[in-house]
């Protein structure tokens, strides 16, 4: 693994053995660009991003950068550093083109930054990977995975993150999804890292 700058001095929720595997699973998969759902200050971006600048391949990175339930004002995963008070509203795109921009991923990352649903309503791009690591309400998390993993290509790969077999450590919400992918017949299950889970596209 040749990661383009230090992860841990990037905030985030991404175990560095889940950011190891989602760096292997990128240099494995066929073809194609790579699009990760959640992206918050850009842990996650530069595993992945840094895999696909090794194999010049490109990295959605959709996220509206107003934080998830989690991460509004009062909340138990606010960061007071990430409030833009003028607006009163979670920014974390600004942390997040800093991530960029120190790891030299300005030619391999595409932000795009809006919700999910709007940014994949008329996406017709298929996809090597797809990893989703956005809202975690079973609304958002069923969202993400409706509108993204019909372009993952034959032998791709959907990562989902936070993945919780106890109700007791966890939302369920990824865990349903990534259930929900298997019972379609569609994907087969890939050895699990922590709570990434890793599907792969028959
Ligand atoms: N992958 C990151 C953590 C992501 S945290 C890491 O490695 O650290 C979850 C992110 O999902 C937040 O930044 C939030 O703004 C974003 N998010 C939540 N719901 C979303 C939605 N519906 N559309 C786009 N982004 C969303
Ligand atoms: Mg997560």
């Amino acid at each position: 693994m040749k990661l383009l700058s230090d992860p841990d001095l990037v905030k985030g929720f991404l175990d560095p053995a889940e950011g190891a595997r989602l760096y292997d699973l990128v240099s494995t998969a066929p073809a194609g660009p790579v699009l990760e759902v959640g992206s918050y200050c850009g842990k996650s971006t530069l595993y992945l991003g840094s895999a696909c600048f090794v194999q010049n391949r490109i990295l959605y990175a959709v996220d509206h950068h107003r934080g998830s339930e989690e991460h509004q004002l009062g909340e138990e995963y606010h960061d007071p550093s990430l409030y833009d008070a003028d607006v009163q509203k979670m920014d974390s795109f600004r942390t997040f083109r800093t991530t960029i921009d120190q790891a030299g991923l300005q030619n391999t990352v595409v932000p795009i930054v809006a919700a999910s649903e709007l940014a994949g309503r008329h996406w017709a791009t298929k996809l090597a990977m797809v990893f989703i690591d956005g809202g975690h309400s079973l609304e958002a998390a069923m969202t993400d995975c409706k509108t993204w993993s019909p372009h993952i290509v034959p032998g791709g790969f959907l990562a989902i993150h936070d993945i919780f077999e106890n109700p007791a450590d966890g939302g369920q919400a990824p865990h349903q999804i990534y259930k929900h992918s298997i019972a379609s017949g569609l994907f087969v299950e890939r050895q699990r890292t922590l709570t990434l889970g890793v599907l792969q596209r028959i």
